[in-house]
């Protein structure tokens, strides 16, 4: 039998049989109709209401982060917090090659550069010995500003990614953000529900995003938030997005050009629905994954990606990876497992391939296009 007919028995060994089987799709188990009823009824059905502040409140108490702000999706909630982490217009921000490309637009939305960084086979994310590396001979700091060398421009942020929802080697990055100066933002998008050493994603950095898009680990519809440990600075986001307007019993009063990124109430009542089961989606994602890990046990060339040591992840979106001569099968992985009902997908397309991102600075990327040429993505839903 060939890799793809066994790759195919493989995911019949775990997945239902009959029907398409999507990649990853909501689960509607709790209130969710309920609490959208109730907040149509009270009229707050836009950019205030308790449904934000309780979504909110809970969002904190989940991650252990201070603060969260709920925004409009997850690429508004990096571009916010690159915004209130001083990236400007000219800098560049560091983030791997291998993301979605919502981390590069993030940024550049901004006026800001991204600069691709390469990753690292266990945990997907970035190498932070590789990047420390690149920074020893490409980058410099000079009066507290890292600068890039052959640029001239300042090295403001690393965004680095949790990557299907495994947590990066975050720590390490810490510390070379630290030794050059540079602010660590996380892009959390994918990792609610994912701890290192038991903390949670998203309180490594200054701040973090999360996204809650229709299908990450739970939903708003859309919907995002930018986490923090910083109680002004969660106090500038929300200012900044709510249109940066100053408190007033009637005056149209803004005091920058701020974002009208608030969330509105009506996806907050559906966020509220959603953390309800969050713990639930979590165990049952993992359940799926160590399915999978058996079924694909001693397939050879094809390789079940787990978490990394240390840390518990949401297996927010199952993978395997092709090794040796099985990456070559990849196109036909994707033929048969498509045909027979089951959604799979490569990973993305790597960012400097893309015409708008093809001309930013970046490091040598092996492991990245190692990574883009054998990942193959799983059926993942916490419905499975
Ligand atoms: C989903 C995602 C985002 C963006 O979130 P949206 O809510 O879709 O805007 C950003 N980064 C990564 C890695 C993501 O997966």
């Amino acid at each position: 039998m060939d890799v793809a007919r066994q790759a195919l028995d493989r995911m019949q060994q775990v997945l239902p049989q009959e029907g398409f089987i999507p990649l990853h799709e909501p689960t509607f188990g709790g209130a969710e109709t309920e609490l959208l009823i109730k907040c149509v009824e009270s009229t707050f059905v836009s950019s205030v209401g308790a449904y934000v502040d309780e979504f909110e409140r809970r969002l904190a108490e989940f991650t252990g982060a201070a603060r969260a702000v709920a925004v409009v999706n997850g690429t508004a909630a990096l571009q916010v917090a690159l915004d209130v982490c001083g990236v400007e217009r000219g800098d560049e921000v560091l983030m791997p090659a291998l993301t979605f490309v919502a981390t590069a637009n993030a940024a550049s939305y901004l006026g800001a550069v991204p600069h691709f960084v390469d990753s690292e086979e266990h945990t997907f994310g970035v190498d932070p010995v590789r990047l420390r590396e690149h920074l020893v001979s490409a980058a410099e700091v000079r009066d507290g500003v890292c600068l890039n060398r052959s640029t001239g421009r300042p090295i403001r942020a690393l965004v680095p990614v949790h990557v299907f929802g495994h947590p990066c080697d975050v720590e390490a990055l810490a510390e070379v953000c630290d030794d050059y100066s540079i602010t660590l933002v996380e892009d959390a998008a994918e990792s609610l529900g994912s701890w290192r050493d038991g903390t949670h994603t998203g309180r490594f950095g200054r701040c973090s995003a999360v996204s809650f898009n229709g299908n990450k680990i739970i939903t708003t519809g859309g919907g995002g938030a930018v986490l923090t440990n910083d109680e002004a600075l969660a106090d500038r986001i929300r200012h900044l997005t709510t249109t940066a307007k100053v408190p007033h019993k009637w005056e149209y009063r803004h005091d920058a050009a701020g974002y009208n990124f608030r969330m509105p109430n009506i996806n907050a009542a559906l966020g509220c629905a959603q953390m309800d089961q969050l713990e639930g989606f979590i165990a049952a994602k993992r359940t799926l994954a160590e399915r999978y890990a058996q079924a694909f046990d001693g397939l050879d060339g094809v390789r079940f990606v787990t978490e990394p040591a240390g840390c518990r992840s949401n297996y927010w979106l199952n993978a395997v990876l092709l090794e040796g001569d099985a990456v070559a099968t990849r196109e036909a992985i994707l033929e048969t497992t498509n045909a027979a009902g089951y959604m799979t997908r490569p990973a993305w397309q790597l960012m400097h391939r893309l015409p708008m991102y093809e001309a930013c600075p970046r490091m040598e990327l092996p492991v990245a296009e190692r990574l883009e040429a054998g990942v193959i993505n799983l059926p993942s839903g916490a419905g499975l």
